[in-house]
C-alpha cells in the first residue's frame, strides 16, 4: 500500500499523488490564469499609492523609474515629497536639475534624478506637459526605456501590453519553464507568455499585470518562494521536483567599499550642503581609498551629478548657473 505522501522541499506535495493536480497536468503549462491571479491580487495585494485611482501619468512615471533598482518601503516617502513638491513635469522642469537630485536622497543610483529632470523638460517643451500614452513615443523620452514604456502605457493609461519586471521574469521562469531563476535579460520569449495571458479588457490586462508583478515580489519570490501557499495551479519547477539553478547563482551586488558607495559619500556632502564645497571636504569624505575617492569624484562630474564652479569647489547641476 502506497504511505502518505510527504512534502516537498517546499511544503508542496507532488503532483503525481494528487488527483485534481494530475488531471490539471494533461494542459501544457501557461502563464498564471487571471481569476486565480485577480482573486489573489484582491485579497493580498499591497495598497501602494501609485496604485490607487487618480494617480496622474506623470506621478506613475516616478514611481516607476524609482522602483526600478529601490525597495518600495525606501521609495515610498521620496515618491511622496516628488508628487507633492513637483505635481506635473512643468513643475519639476521648472527648477534647476540639482533640486532633483538633492530630493533623490539616499534612493541610490541618483543619476535617475537628472534623467527625471530631463523628461521633464522634454515633456514640458514638446509635449505640452503631457505624457505620452504610447510605448512607442514614450520610448523617446530621455531615462525611459523599454520596461519603463511599457509599464506607463499600462498603469497610467490602461494599454494592453505586457509589462515585464524582474519578478515577473521570475514567476514565468519557474511556472512555465521549469527554471529556478530567470535568464539574465528579459527577452521576446517573456514578453509572449505574458502577451498570451493577457485578458482582452484593457482595465483587466493592466490590473493582471500588476498582479503577476505583486506575485513574483511577495510570494514567488528570489530566495523563498512560498509554494505551500502557491495559488497556481501549475508550477513546472515545482513538478520537476526544484531542480537546482544551473550555474552560479547571481549574489546580490556588494555595496560596502565599492566605487558606487564612495560615489554615494560624496555626493551626500554636496547634496547636504548650502552652497558648494571644497576639494578638502569631499577629500574628508572618503579617506580609505584616495585613488578610489578620485574615480569617483571624477565619475560624478562625468555623469553631470557634480559640477566644478570657477572657484574649484563643487555644486550640484545648475546650482551655479552651468546647467539649466
Ligand atoms: S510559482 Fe513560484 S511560488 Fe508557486 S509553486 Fe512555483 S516556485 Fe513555488
Amino acid at each position: 500500500m502506497r504511505g502518505a505522501p510527504a512534502p516537498g522541499r517546499h511544503g508542496y506535495v507532488p503532483d503525481d499523488r494528487v488527483p485534481s493536480a494530475r488531471a490539471a497536468a494533461a494542459a501544457p503549462p501557461a502563464a498564471p490564469a487571471p481569476d486565480v491571479l485577480l482573486d489573489w491580487f484582491d485579497r493580498h495585494g499591497r495598497d501602494l499609492p501609485w496604485r490607487r485611482p487618480g494617480t496622474t501619468a506623470w506621478q506613475v512615471l516616478i514611481s516607476e523609474v524609482m522602483l526600478q533598482q529601490t525597495p518600495v518601503v525606501r521609495v515610498l516617502p521620496v515618491w511622496q515629497e516628488w508628487v507633492a513638491r513637483w505635481p506635473t513635469p512643468d513643475a519639476l522642469a521648472a527648477e534647476p536639475a540639482a533640486a532633483a537630485v538633492r530630493a533623490w536622497g539616499r534612493l541610490g543610483y541618483p543619476r535617475r534624478a537628472l534623467r527625471l529632470h530631463d523628461c521633464a523638460t522634454v515633456l514640458r517643451d514638446r509635449f505640452d506637459g503631457a505624457v505620452p500614452a504610447d510605448v512607442e513615443t514614450l520610448l523617446t523620452l530621455p531615462g525611459v526605456g523599454d520596461y519603463t514604456a511599457r509599464a506607463v502605457a499600462c498603469f497610467a493609461y490602461g494599454a494592453a501590453v505586457p509589462v515585464v519586471d524582474v519578478n515577473v521574469r521570475r514567476v514565468i521562469a519557474r511556472a512555465l519553464h521549469g527554471a529556478a531563476q530567470p535568464g539574465a535579460a528579459t527577452t521576446p520569449t517573456d514578453r509572449a507568455d505574458v502577451a498570451a495571458a493577457l485578458p482582452a479588457d484593457p482595465q483587466v490586462a493592466a490590473r493582471y499585470s500588476a498582479a503577476l508583478m505583486e506575485y513574483g515580489a511577495l510570494v514567488c519570490t528570489a530566495r523563498s518562494p512560498q509554494c505551500d501557499s502557491c495559488v497556481l495551479p501549475r508550477c513546472t519547477w515545482r513538478e520537476a521536483g526544484f531542480p537546482a539553478q544551473e550555474g552560479p547563482w547571481r549574489r546580490p551586488q556588494r555595496y560596502e567599499g565599492t566605487d558606487r558607495q564612495a560615489r554615494g559619500a560624496l555626493l551626500a556632502v554636496v547634496r547636504e550642503a548650502d552652497g558648494a564645497v571644497s576639494r578638502a571636504a569631499l577629500d574628508a569624505a572618503w579617506t580609505r581609498d584616495p585613488g578610489q575617492r578620485d574615480r569617483a569624484l571624477h565619475s560624478l562630474l562625468t555623469d553631470g551629478l557634480l559640477e566644478q564652479t570657477d572657484a574649484g569647489a563643487f555644486a550640484l547641476p545648475g546650482e551655479h548657473g552651468h546647467r539649466g
